[in-house]
């Protein structure tokens, strides 16, 4: 940051202290007390695509189906609750991009972690779920490569974003349920030949359906890749049984949103 730009945002800060997302509390934009209250993803999960699960089971049942075999592992950090899920709006949504080194922060927790240590050895490259280059001229960032940055910085493994394209301009996942959102991003993604033999990493801010992630994958996968493995900020919390049973599918996904 040049000295002048840095000397601007000092007395922005000044007279306008950032607010916490969390909780408003002046002077941070995610403050420590609200770091420190965001929900990790804890057992039972299912062991291919960390999704939270409401009983303790091997595979949940999108992976037992095969959908998403062209992963070979996926994680989320954290669970999409408050005060985390603020904070992930304000990233995508409201032009905060200064929150994506913090929230960075429990990804790279997650990676200090077993199996990643392991997986992260063999990682060829680091590829944020891209965005269709309208989207991105509308947001003027990629909030997935804001969190793949400092991720990839900090585990000293190359930044690949080129490697992967969305070509189709598709539209926001917020709504659709899984079919719907399976046809919204089918063939969305084109890879580049780069990727052949390799083995890469996706990064994703909100894991939901994981129908991006497993779109991105198959993209990867039909140009050579060796194996795709995903990483994600957040993943919704299980439902309580008593709410599956009032709302059968996954109408209760439809709060979260997708690139
Ligand atoms: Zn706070
Ligand atoms: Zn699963």
């Amino acid at each position: 940051m040049k000295p002048f730009q840095q000397l601007r945002e000092h007395l922005i800060d000044l007279f306008f202290p950032p607010r916490c997302v969390g909780c408003t509390r002046a002077g941070f934009a995610f403050c420590p007390t609200c770091a420190q209250a965001v929900d990790p993803v804890a057992e039972p999960i299912c062991a291919h695509c960390g999704h939270p699960q409401s009983a303790p089971t091997d595979l949940c049942s999108t992976c037992r189906s095969g959908e998403r075999d062209s992963l070979a592992l996926v994680r989320a950090a954290t669970l999409y609750t408050d005060p985390l899920r603020p904070a992930i709006r304000a990233l995508k949504y409201s032009g905060q991009p200064e929150l994506a080194p913090l929230l960075a922060r429990y990804l790279i927790a997650v990676a200090q972690q077993p199996p990643w240590l392991e997986i992260l050895a063999h990682i060829d490259g680091v590829i944020p779920v891209p965005l269709h280059a309208q989207r991105l001229a509308e947001r003027g960032f990629n909030q997935s490569a804001l969190l793949a940055g400092p991720f990839a910085e900090r585990m000293g493994l190359p930044l690949t974003e080129n490697w992967l394209h969305r070509e189709r301009q598709t539209r926001s996942q917020v709504g659709l349920n899984g079919a719907e959102r399976r046809q919204n991003v089918a063939g969305a993604f084109r890879a580049d030949p780069l990727v052949a033999g390799k083995r890469l990493l996706l990064i994703d801010d909100v894991f939901t359906t994981g129908t991006t992630l497993t779109e991105c994958a198959q993209a990867l996968r039909m140009a050579g890749c060796a194996a795709v493995y995903g990483l994600a900020l957040a993943t919704p919390a299980p439902l309580p049984v008593s709410a599956l049973a009032l709302s059968p599918g996954d109408s209760a996904e439809r709060d979260f949103g997708d690139a």
